[in-house]
């Protein structure tokens, strides 16, 4: 495992010539590559401009410019809408410049958005591995855009060449997910950067598991390409899903063209204070839970493994695993009516009889090996 506090020891081309506090922004070599993806109205389009992106000063005290209600403080004012001071505390921790950090809710929207952003609908396509993230595949169904998928290996594994295969002139995204969901595993690093260098359009890797994993996260490596999304989220390790924030880094003509098409105040003033009170503790108490919850992980795989019911414990770099059950429908339905929920996977391809179980508390991974124990076929 990678804690991001022990990021900022790494060696990589953003630390090594700058400050840990002065990370500077990545632009990148121009070369209308990213200009010529966008669809003609996001290009041409003139964003909604909020009264708080017209007046961004701090010294004023009189706010009369957005017919907000001038009682109730704090929380009746609009909240910025770029959270710069949050992004700024993010910059640190991940150790990628705030101008190359986009916030939404949840990276849900920064996946819908790279769909609004760069896929004509009825006429471009988007390729990714399968079986992954389902969101990938409904956001391309709401935006009617084609969906293309390319089948991982008996290994949960997948070659570049095959990826791009799959791709035409009209191919726009190419999604990957490592640490993968539902399988669980890496997905191998040289095959990811050989679809970047590659594939001419975007690639996204969705990195919402990579805390988990011991894989040099991709968003380190942002400023050698251009084309490169990496999503990363508050919901895995930082143990914060209910406040819905997701982060997308990228070049700092993706982040504009996002925040030229987001919702106006799209995190709310809520999330953004939750975020920096966590940030503020400290990554300490982060990296302790991510160290228990992969100490779990070891300890009910294996246990996991040695149920009669257990066919395979696939190998995990994430807080969850995949394995193959004798009977995953039965199985599921008879840990339902104990109160135990693990997430049935048996109609996913690649994953027939499959469950996901995620890694829970000790009290929690005791409860679902005992009731297993005792499931009668
Ligand atoms: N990416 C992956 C791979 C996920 O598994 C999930 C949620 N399960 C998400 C993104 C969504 O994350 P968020 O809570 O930030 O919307």
């Amino acid at each position: 495992m990678i804690c991001d506090f022990q990021v900022s020891s790494l060696q990589f081309p953003l630390t090594s010539k700058r400050s840990k506090t002065a990370i500077t922004s990545l632009q990148l070599p121009y070369n209308n590559m990213i200009e010529s993806l966008v669809r003609k109205n996001i290009q041409q389009l003139k964003p909604y401009s909020s009264a708080r992106d017209e007046y961004k000063g701090k010294t004023a005290s009189v706010f009369l410019d957005a017919n907000e209600n001038p009682y109730g403080s704090p929380l009746n004012r609009y909240p910025d809408p770029l959270q710069e001071e949050l992004k700024r505390k993010i910059a640190e921790v991940k150790q990628v410049p705030a101008e190359n950090i986009f916030l939404g809710n949840g990276s849900d929207e920064a996946i819908d958005l790279v769909f609004r952003v760069f896929c004509e609908p009825r006429i471009d396509n988007v390729v990714a591995i399968d079986p992954t993230y389902g969101m990938y595949e409904v956001c391309a169904n709401i935006n009617d855009v084609e969906y293309r998928k390319v089948a991982l290996d008996e290994h949960f594994q997948i070659k570049a060449e095959q990826l791009l295969k799959a791709c035409d002139q009209h191919t726009k995204l190419i999604f990957l997910c490592s640490p993968n969901n539902p399988t669980g595993n890496d997905i191998c690093r040289e095959e990811i950067v050989k679809v970047i260098e590659q594939f001419r359009g975007i690639v996204i890797v969705d990195e919402a598991y990579s805390d988990f994993s011991e894989q040099r996260p991709f968003r380190l490596d942002l400023g050698k390409y251009e084309n490169l999304i990496v999503y990363n989220t508050f919901s895995k390790a930082y143990g914060h899903a209910a406040i819905r924030l997701g982060m997308a880094f990228a070049s700092t003509e993706i982040i504009a063209l996002f925040n030229k098409v987001k919702y106006p105040y799209n995190v709310n003033e809520l999330t953004q204070q939750k975020a920096k009170e966590l940030l503020a503790e400290g990554m300490s108490k982060i990296c302790q839970r991510i160290n228990l919850i992969l100490d779990e992980r070891t300890t009910v795989m294996q246990a996991f493994a040695q149920l009669p019911l257990c066919e395979q414990v696939y190998p995990s770099n994430a807080n969850f695993f995949l394995a193959k059950v004798s009977d995953a429908n039965r199985i599921y339905n008879y840990l339902v009516d104990k109160g135990i929920i693990v997430r049935n996977r048996n109609s996913v391809h690649l994953c027939g009889n499959c469950l996901r179980v995620t890694i829970g508390t000790k009290e929690e991974n005791t409860q679902l090996l005992s009731a297993l124990r005792v499931y009668k076929p």
